[in-house]
């Protein structure tokens, strides 16, 4: 399996990401902050309201971050619970369902945080790269990052691994744009990447779908 999942998430990954998948029939996982929705500072415009209800209605998957994108890492486990329980809030209030899996903001992860937040989500994402196979922690799972210079070759190298060992690879980026910033990726890159997975017959997923493939395996 391959999950193309979008942080934060800025707004061309709503528009230029979803229409890559979206035009052969795939979908994705936006892992929304929802004290960013709206929102512009001086790296991104970020989704609007109305983009994170279409990104639900059409089937993507609406994952959980941080409500104010707070690194968990160093904050209590009632800290984590509360930015959690806030962001949950901000979505419910704009329609979408419930979220089902959760990103840790600059992949920051403690033991603590794992274990805040491991009964809410059937799946917690990091940022160390790597495939998850049968057995791996799903409270601290590794996914590839599609930007930088190398993002893109690094991203294959990783899909030839995941398919080698018929393991499951999740991808993650932020904007989508034919000149990205240092954290985003153009809508080639990731047009080729999905490509090459499906030549090699993965199937693409949302992390909420791969984790419940997963969860009969689990050790
Ligand atoms: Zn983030």
């Amino acid at each position: 399996m391959i999950s193309f999942t979008f942080d934060d998430a800025p707004m061309s990954a709503a528009t230029t990401g979803a229409d890559v998948l979206e035009a052969r029939g795939f979908r994705g996982t936006f892992y929304l902050s929802g004290g960013l929705v709206a929102r512009e500072d001086d790296r991104h415009r970020y989704v609007s309201a109305e983009q994170v209800v279409r990104l639900a209605r059409v089937g993507h998957e609406i994952g959980c971050h941080t409500y104010s994108h707070r690194a968990c890492g160093r904050a209590s486990p009632r800290e984590v619970r509360a930015e959690v329980e806030r962001n949950g809030a901000a979505l419910a209030r704009l329609g979408v369902p419930a979220p089902a899996t959760f990103a840790f903001p600059f992949g920051d992860v403690s033991t603590s945080a794992k274990r805040a937040l491991g009964g809410e989500f059937s799946l917690l994402r990091a940022v160390h790269h790597g495939i998850i196979e049968a057995g791996g922690d799903l409270n601290q799972a590794p996914a590839v990052p599609v930007y930088g210079a190398s993002g893109e070759t690094a991203a294959r190298r990783w899909l030839e691994v995941a398919k080698a060992r018929r393991a499951w690879l999740i991808v993650f980026t932020h904007d989508v744009a034919p000149l990205p910033s240092a954290f985003g990726c153009t809508p080639g890159a990731l047009e080729r990447l999905l490509v090459a997975a499906l030549e090699s017959d993965f199937d693409v997923v949302t992390v909420a779908e791969g984790a419940r493939r997963m969860r009969p395996l689990r050790a």
